[in-house]
């Protein structure tokens, strides 16, 4: 199976738009076809263990990998998982669901395809010929960059640098990063926003004399960024690997299917559902739930994309985004291929800060999906009434898509099965999950974390209590305008 970009350039092979990440023509790459699975395809994989069927889905997408090869992948990468389900999905209430993707060694669901892309990247490069070590820089606003750096730690032929603002990530979200180990990753503070250290870290792709330098070093430059190929394909496992489960114990069935609702910041999870859909999982509505940043919400709705407007700082941080980058990827389905088309809608956002799809597209969007939005205020009350009536313990991401997957079933009367996708440990935001169930809290997270632990019993991962002992590695610090040399700094010391 080949991939094009969206805008117009390609094809190119598997390996090759993953050691790439972003196409030269500034677009995505996606896949010219997709393979379709038949009802018997979801009991096969109902029959397996996580690894394998993960393994199976992407021996599909990816041309130029076997399941064979991609399976001791697949068993490395998800060996770190708390649940040997692996992506475990739980019954509640009122035929309703729910994903839990947090259980990787950073708590959050970016591990479920950040523990697995160092693997496909460092076999892409080697088919690609390439000899060189792969330096991943990135910037982070909290989530990626611990999960970038623990699944790249000690992966031979790799190295990671990353980025994140001094004073602008959340204190267990910091001390993740300053504590990793690992021989080759490097974690520098920049002082800045994360706007600076992202555009900081552009233009060190674009500075010939940084590229050379890191070239006479022997390492050529990669990004493990969400827009990346691979990072996509293992979120598509999961959603088949959810049907397949939700199937074999008769809790839905092939003609009714199942709705499906994300937490969304950068359209990268809920794209992954879509393509899932569009292999022939039993899926209805795509839900795509956003916090009080809410222009997917007014996207799907009115057909207009609009990122001029307040950016809202959340409960729900990894949701505080105005552009979506992998939104692109549907435009390209919506526009129906039409490269020109959506280059146009591309240029726009950069240079009006807006587009608008046609009618007929409109029409086409809402058939698949609904978008909602919950404020802070809301997603408090969802986290209190989960736990209250449930029992069950959620972080701020996942609640929003809670009140967005009710607001659903009001708006719309459709009471079919409902997935819920669950994205972080609710111990990864303990203070605000304690607040919202009014268990008194400090300041301090690791505190609110033991607090909201006595009082619920819900048992915390291993890695809370770690991380308050694990010793600071990382204390580098520089200028915005600086970046290169920390990279450099950090490789020769
Ligand atoms: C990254 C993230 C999201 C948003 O996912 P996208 O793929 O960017 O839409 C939601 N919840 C959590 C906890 C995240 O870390």
């Amino acid at each position: 199976m080949a991939f094009i970009s969206t805008r117009g350039g390609g094809p190119v092979s598997a390996p090759e738009a993953i050691v790439r990440g972003i196409a030269p023509d500034g677009g995505l790459y996606i896949p010219v076809s997709l393979p379709g699975l038949a009802r018997a395809d979801f009991d096969a994989l109902a029959a397996m263990a996580y690894p394998a069927r993960a393994a199976r889905v992407l021996g599909l997408m990816l041309d130029g990998f076997t399941e064979e090869e991609l399976l001791p992948m697949a068993r490395a990468a998800y060996s770190r998982f708390a649940d040997p389900a692996v992506a475990p999905v739980k019954k509640l209430a009122g035929r309703r669901f729910v994903l839990e993707l947090f259980h990787g060694p950073t708590m959050a669901f970016k591990d479920m395809a950040l523990q697995f892309l160092p693997r496909l990247m460092t076999a892409s490069a080697r088919k690609q010929g390439e000899t060189r070590e792969i330096a991943i820089l990135t910037a982070t606003s909290g989530d990626t960059g611990k999960a970038a750096l623990e699944g790249f730690r000690d992966v031979p032929g790799t190295s990671v640098n990353v980025f994140y603002p001094l004073g602008g990530v959340s204190a267990v979200q910091e001390r993740q990063m300053v504590t990793s180990q690992g021989r080759n990753v490097h974690v520098t503070a920049v002082k800045g926003n994360f706007d600076d250290a992202q555009t900081g870290v552009k233009a060190l792709f674009g500075d010939p004399d940084f590229i050379a330098e890191m070239n006479r070093m022997g390492k050529t430059l990669s990004s493990a960024n969400s827009i990346n190929l691979g990072r996509l394909a293992p979120q598509v496992a999961y959603y088949l690997s959810a049907c397949a489960d939700l199937l074999s114990r008769g809790e839905i069935t092939w003609e009714e299917g199942v709705n499906v609702c994300v937490p969304t910041g950068n359209f990268g999870n809920i794209l992954a559902a879509w393509y899932a859909r569009r292999m022939g999982a039993p899926i209805r509505r795509l839900i795509c739930a956003s916090n009080q940043n809410d222009v997917l919400t007014d996207f799907i709705r009115t057909g207009v994309y609009d990122r001029r407007r307040p950016f809202h700082k959340t409960m729900s941080p990894s949701m505080d985004i105005l552009i979506s980058s992998n939104l692109e990827r549907f435009l390209w389905e919506l526009a129906q291929g039409d490269t020109a088309q959506v280059t146009a809608w591309m240029d726009s956002l950069k240079r009006d800060g807006r587009y608008e799809i046609t009618d007929q597209q409109k029409a086409m969007l809402k058939d698949v999906f609904y978008g909602g939005c919950a404020d802070d205020a809301r997603t408090a009350v969802a986290i209190a009434r989960l736990w209250r009536e449930e029992g069950c313990l959620t972080d701020p991401h996942t609640a929003v898509a809670f009140s967005v997957a009710e607001d659903y079933r009001k708006e719309t009367g459709d009471e079919a099965p409902m997935l819920v996708v669950s994205t972080a440990s609710p111990y990864k935001f303990a203070a605000d999950v304690a607040a919202a169930i009014q268990v008194p809290v400090t300041d301090d997270a690791f505190a609110a974390a033991e607090a909201l632990e006595a009082v619920t019993r819900v048992p915390a991962p291993d890695q809370v209590a770690q991380l308050r002992s694990l010793p600071v590695l990382h204390t580098r610090i520089c200028e915005k305008d600086r970046m290169g040399e920390a990279v450099l700094a950090g490789f020769t010391e």
